[in-house]
């Protein structure tokens, strides 16, 4: 079996497995975390299969920036256009699903 095909994300983006759709197109998927950890905290990936944000970077700087534009839109409607955004990346910095992915946190006044 690939990554691709053992990938939670991969899954998620397939339909397979359930989310909460936030925001979709051609290239990026967006969905509610199960495990918010603010009011508003969505997970923005990619649809191509990609490791971690560095591979992104590397391989599709365009995608990276686009994931960025899609986190500033969900802030914009859900609080006045402010935001965190966390790409945790590698086992010891957090990463627990190795399918690239933003965290959005918004919603409310976030703890520094
Ligand atoms: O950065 P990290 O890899 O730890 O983030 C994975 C995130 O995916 C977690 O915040 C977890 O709650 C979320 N998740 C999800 N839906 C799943 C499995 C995990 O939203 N079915």
């Amino acid at each position: 079996m690939s990554e691709a095909e053992d990938c939670l994300f991969c899954k998620i983006i397939a339909g397979q497995i359930p989310s909460t759709k936030v925001y979709e197109d051609d290239t990026t998927y967006a969905f509610k975390d199960i495990n918010p950890k603010a009011k508003i905290h969505v997970l923005i990936v990619p649809k191509r299969h990609v490791a971690n944000v560095s591979e992104l970077a590397q391989s599709d700087p365009a995608q990276l920036d686009h994931i960025v534009e899609v986190a500033q839109s969900i802030a914009d409607k859900e609080f006045h256009g402010e935001y965190r955004l966390v790409f945790n990346t590698g086992r010891d910095a957090g990463q627990t699903v190795f399918h690239a992915h933003a965290h959005v946190l918004t919603g409310e006044v976030l703890d520094e």
